[in-house]
């Protein structure tokens, strides 16, 4: 496998682990663990350069790191990575994806009780060794039997980000066959769903069986699961497994409608099939008797549609609510796409927790063809993510003013902050200060396990005030790794509309937050949602393709996301005060 900077990155994180384990001394662990955040961050061919032993002079990456990085970059092993980890049983890594579980503690665990799995752990847990061992408790025993749940139930799952890191190089490597007629992802990730289990290919071509040979030679692919005629399987390095089907071209679009989904969606139309006398399946439709219409000619997806009586329906809305019913009157929504956002708020700079400085972040910005930045670092009470207390936060704005004045024409930077909604659903800041911003974004940030009733009360307070512009990340979930802390969104959005409220929809990858299921229905209240990456670094902007991704499977249109708007109407929301911009926030787009 080749070496990519995430090699190098990855490689230097799992040592700082495994020292840990050993329990070596601190600063040998954070020389390796900034090691991996200055690879990620460097702006240059790391691995050329690790290959070329040409690192002297990079900031944090000492000689003993030189040198493991040339081996690595140069032989695709290191051998002081390998015997590190031949001292501990493989199986003990699965410990570190468990929630609330950290090196300390798992060097205890290993150290007293000789814990090496996960299933080792569920045992100590349930034989009631954990509870006795110095440092845990009853309360730690619970914690982690909810933690091996969790991962039990996503496990096999990818975030919809990583899911097409490894899935749009498999579709380049594909299209350059030269067999192969028409081509798509189907299945779940074309629905836009936030998270996937595997990648579905759909591939039209006159030789099915080159192509799926073509397909299990691919580089990336570390295991054949299935080798067929038409069909393969195959497993990627990160462990997903991606599935080729190929039919023939008067076969693809039946074949695109069925592997897309979801399978409550394709019962629907197999059922509005039959009432035109018709069974469809993967390959077409087959007359079922005498008296069945007969059946027009079908060359693409939207034909399939066209022939039930139907417009075409938008893959990100077929979950089977409502969009048959909307197809068939002619109301389906005019989605947002990517072209159509304007700017975007919520991003973080090493002010904070971010790693780009705030010019980068606009440079970025500029690249994107943006023409607003929305610029949020935290507040004082996030001081684990290094938030700003007032005197830092008037600095920044003095800041942004300067640099609105240098970049004027190229891109307007909006200063805001990510304030604190605090345990009683106050402000991290005074009025006086907020008063001072452009834009705050609140959001929850700690007291997760207060009651659905008491979380509600505390959200909606926040809402309520006069400078709260919008509604960070709303439940707090991370996908694949924590739950949404139980709160009532019906209330919320009730709250969002009546406060002239704006709801982010949190496209981090590891968030997304607010769910899909829930923007339809704020949608229909009038509550404007603006897609926001919460971006730490200058790729982190790049989630906004996937915010678009995952607002269109909540039917939201153009008009319902508020940074589709232009500078002027922007800047003219904000300078409303916030009890007047009902108008402002339910005005259709012109
Ligand atoms: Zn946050
Ligand atoms: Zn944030």
């Amino acid at each position: 496998m080749s070496v990519t900077p995430e090699t190098l990155a990855s490689t230097l994180e799992e040592i700082a682990l495994l020292l840990e384990l050993k329990g070596e001394n601190p600063f040998k662990t954070r020389a390796y663990r900034n090691g991996a955040d200055i690879i990620r961050d460097f702006d240059g061919d790391i691995v050329q350069r690790a290959k070329d032993n040409d690192l002297k002079g990079i900031k944090g990456i000492g000689e003993a790191l030189q040198d493991k990085l040339h081996e690595l970059a140069s032989t695709g092993k290191l051998v002081y990575h390998i015997e590190l980890k031949n001292e501990f049983p493989d199986t003990l890594f699965e410990l570190f994806e468990l929630q609330g579980l950290g090196p300390k503690k798992i060097k205890a665990l290993w150290d007293e009780l000789g814990i090496a799995s996960i299933g080792g752990l569920r045992r100590a847990c349930e034989d009631g060794k954990i509870a006795s061992l110095k440092g845990f408790g009853k309360k730690s025993v619970e914690k982690i039997l909810a933690a091996i749940e969790t991962r039990e139930r996503f496990s096999g799952r990818y975030r919809l980000a990583e899911a097409a890191s490894a899935a749009e190089p498999l579709r380049d490597y594909l299209r350059q066959h030269p067999d192969v007629h028409q081509l798509e992802i189907c299945g779940s990730y074309r629905r836009g769903k936030e998270t996937v289990h595997d990648i579905d290919f759909l591939v039209a071509t006159d030789k099915p069986a080159d192509l799926t040979a073509y397909f299990v030679a691919y580089e990336s692919s570390i295991e054949t699961i299935v080798h067929g005629e038409t069909k393969a399987s195959i497993r990627l390095g990160n462990g997903l497994q991606c599935d080729l089907r190929a039919v023939s071209n008067q076969q693809f679009p039946f074949a695109l409608q069925y592997f897309t989904g979801s399978k409550e969606h394709n019962v629907a139309m197999r059922s509005l099939a039959r009432q035109r006398g018709w069974s469809l399946n993967e390959y077409d439709f087959t007359p079922l008797g005498d008296s069945s219409d007969p059946i027009p000619e079908i060359t693409t997806e939207a034909d399939i549609y066209a022939s039930l009586g139907l417009t075409f329906v938008h893959p990100a809305l077929r979950e089977n609510k409502g969009e048959l019913e909307a197809a068939d009157q002619g109301t389906l929504p005019d989605l947002i796409t990517q072209e159509n956002l304007r700017g975007t708020f919520h991003n973080h700079t090493t002010e904070s927790d971010g790693r780009n400085t705030l010019r980068q972040m606009a440079e970025a910005a500029i690249e994107l063809g943006l023409s607003y930045l929305g610029i949020s670092d935290h507040s004082k009470a996030s001081f684990q993510a290094n938030g700003l207390d007032e005197a830092r936060l008037l600095k920044q704005l003095e800041a942004i003013r300067e640099l609105n004045e240098e970049l004027e024409g190229a891109i307007h930077l909006f200063a805001g902050s990510e304030v604190d909604i605090l345990r009683d659903g106050s402000l991290d800041f005074c009025d006086e200060i907020l008063e001072q911003l452009d834009f705050t974004v609140a959001s929850v940030h700690n007291a997760f396990s207060l009651s659905e009733a008491e979380q509600t009360e505390r959200v909606i307070k926040a809402l309520q005030h006069p400078h709260v512009t919008m509604l960070g990340h709303s439940t707090g979930r991370l996908l694949l790794r924590r739950e949404p802390y139980p709160i009532d969104l019906g209330a919320v959005i009730e709250a969002a509309a009546e406060t002239n409220t704006i709801i982010e929809l949190n496209c981090a990858s590891k968030r997304m937050d607010m769910d899909w299921r829930h923007w339809h229905r704020a949608r229909d209240k009038g509550v404007l949602c603006s897609i926001n990456p919460d971006a730490h670094t200058v790729e982190g902007l790049q989630a906004l393709h996937f915010g678009v991704r995952v607002a269109q499977k909540g039917w939201l249109r153009r008009r319902d996301v508020f940074n589709t708007r232009s500078l002027e109407e922007v800047r003219t929301f904000l300078a409303t005060p916030k009890a007047e911009r009902g108008e402002l926030s339910q005005a259709a787009l012109r």
